[in-house]
């Protein structure tokens, strides 16, 4: 991917210093490869921030790569268990003890023989999340320098994020450099000198947030079965690598009739996870906007077979469904249900853009959020959003000026209140868009992301010198020398 692309969203200046930053890591990188490790190529907020930063390294002539774990099925069912954890919460309820230990780092043996195969003595490892935390050790023998990223964390760490810590801590250690999205998710006991804050960034140019004419989006949303209609334009965008495409599967819709072109829909995009509180945006409608507004609530997520290393999507989805079949019928038929198909992931980001970008109000009702991808890319395209105050969802929206906060995430009244306000108020919504697109532009796009991952490496690599220098110093000098 072009870096040269920023010219056209940065101001000036801070284009010149990033393609200027861009030459040097090139330049300072020239020989080493940066690997990235996850688990799971789509699906998620980590899929959505790799694809476009490595692409940019690349484009910028820095060998990034990317690699994939494999995991059984109670792997996934553990780090699922540590995720929510890590959230504050208790997710399954299941323990995470010596036996969950056990499971995990079982799976994860084979992994670790098959990247320490790859990696080089110089390269640099960055590993993503607590399902490649035990890969640590193993990568360290490699002599790479090792960095393990943790994109979840909570405000104020509880008794549950504890457990989580403890289970990771020892895999987590011995790591070079730990990166947090806020300063509050730091956990206790790690050295503080190799933490480092970076929060996420979302990508302007990707199918997900690239600018769409009213009519293509309509096109595409009528295509995908979302919002049938008339199309003028055939439902067409434009792939991460440049060709073109076309949206040609529709969404799975549960619904008693389809949304009419002339709808005013409140929209959330999120995987059907119960931090994501779906039910709770679906109560917050029914009780709080529905009598006063005539408008629609969409809720939108990937098809839940799709997504690898989330074994709670389709228990989510059926608690969903079953409360979407309580409300009273008056309202039902006013809530929409979407699982977005995933087959092509480009062909999903265009359908997400064109949903984010026909709603009247978009909502992240989130109850804990690491940092809230879908608040950036609304806010990128000028939506007024309603959002908790949770977690990195509050570094991107100042309350009242480029969105509205809630400061309890289960009160529905302040929620749906909220809502329904910027439903009825036009002109402060579109301000509030406004505002909300300058910020992101700011604060949440690669440019600065990128500059802070080669700060990073670069410390490391003063680190390494200098511990290198200190160990020769101290060493005794051999008999005879002078
Ligand atoms: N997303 C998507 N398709 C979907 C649902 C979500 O592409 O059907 C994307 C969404 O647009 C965002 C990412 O998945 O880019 C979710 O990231 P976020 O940080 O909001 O939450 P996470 O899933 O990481 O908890």
């Amino acid at each position: 991917m072009d870096p040269h692309q920023f010219e056209s969203v940065i101001p000036r200046s801070e284009y010149r210093d990033f393609l200027d930053l861009a030459d040097r890591g090139a330049r300072q990188l020239h020989g080493r490869v940066i690997w990235n490790v996850n688990s799971t190529a789509q699906g998620g907020g980590v899929v959505e921030l790799l694809r476009p930063l490595l692409g940019y390294a690349r484009g910028s002539g820095v060998d990034a790569r990317w690699v994939v774990i494999s995991g059984n099925p109670e792997f996934f069912v553990i780090t699922k268990r540590l995720h929510n954890h890590l959230h504050g919460a208790d997710g399954d309820g299941g323990a995470l003890t010596r036996e969950e230990q056990r499971v995990y780092e079982g799976a994860l043996a084979g992994n670790a023989a098959e990247l320490v195969g790859l990696v080089q003595p110089n390269d640099v490892v960055i590993l993503h999340d607590p399902q490649t935390a035990g890969l640590i050790d193993a990568v360290r023998t490699t002599g790479a320098a090792v960095i393990w990223r943790c994109h979840v964390g909570l405000d104020h760490g509880n008794a549950l994020a504890r457990v989580a810590w403890d289970f990771l801590r020892p895999y987590v250690l011995d790591a070079d450099g730990y990166v947090f999205s806020r300063a509050a998710y730091v956990w206790d006991g790690l050295a503080q000198e190799r933490i480092a804050v970076i929060q996420p960034s979302i990508d302007v140019f990707s199918p997900k947030n690239a600018e769409q004419s009213v009519a293509q989006r309509l096109s595409i949303l009528s295509r995908a079965g979302i919002v049938p209609q008339r199309a003028t334009v055939a439902p067409t965008f434009t792939r991460c690598d440049g060709t073109p495409g076309r949206v040609d599967r529709t969404a799975e819709m549960r619904q008693l009739a389809p949304l009419s072109p002339e709808d005013r829909v409140i929209t959330q995009v999120s995987r059907w996870d119960a931090l994501k509180d779906p039910i709770g945006v679906m109560s917050g409608f029914a009780d709080h906007v529905a009598g006063r507004s005539g408008a629609h609530l969409l809720l939108a997520g990937p098809a839940t077979a799709a997504v690898s290393d989330d074994p709670e999507g389709a228990a989510v989805y059926a608690e969903v469904d079953a409360a979407w079949q309580r409300l009273p019928a008056e309202v039902r038929r006013r809530v929409h249900l979407a699982s977005l198909p995933m087959a092509d992931t480009d062909e999903n980001a265009a359908i997400v853009d064109a949903l984010q970008r026909y709603a009247d109000v978009v909502v992240q009702k989130s109850i804990a959020e690491g940092f809230g991808l879908t608040v950036a890319e609304a806010m990128w395209k000028e939506r007024p959003v309603v959002a908790s105050r949770v977690g990195g969802i509050q570094d991107q929206i100042v309350d009242g000026e480029s969105g509205v906060l809630i400061s309890d995430p289960h009160d529905l009244r302040a929620f749906g209140t909220a809502v329904a306000e910027l439903l009825v108020d036009g002109d402060r919504a579109r301000r509030i868009g406004a505002a909300a697109r300058e910020r992101v532009r700011e604060h949440f796009l690669g440019p600065r992301h990128l500059a802070q991952y080669l700060k990073l490496i670069q410390r490391l690599d003063t680190r390494d010198r200098e511990s290198l220098t200190r160990r020769r110093s101290r060493s005794p000098r051999p008999p005879g020398a002078h």
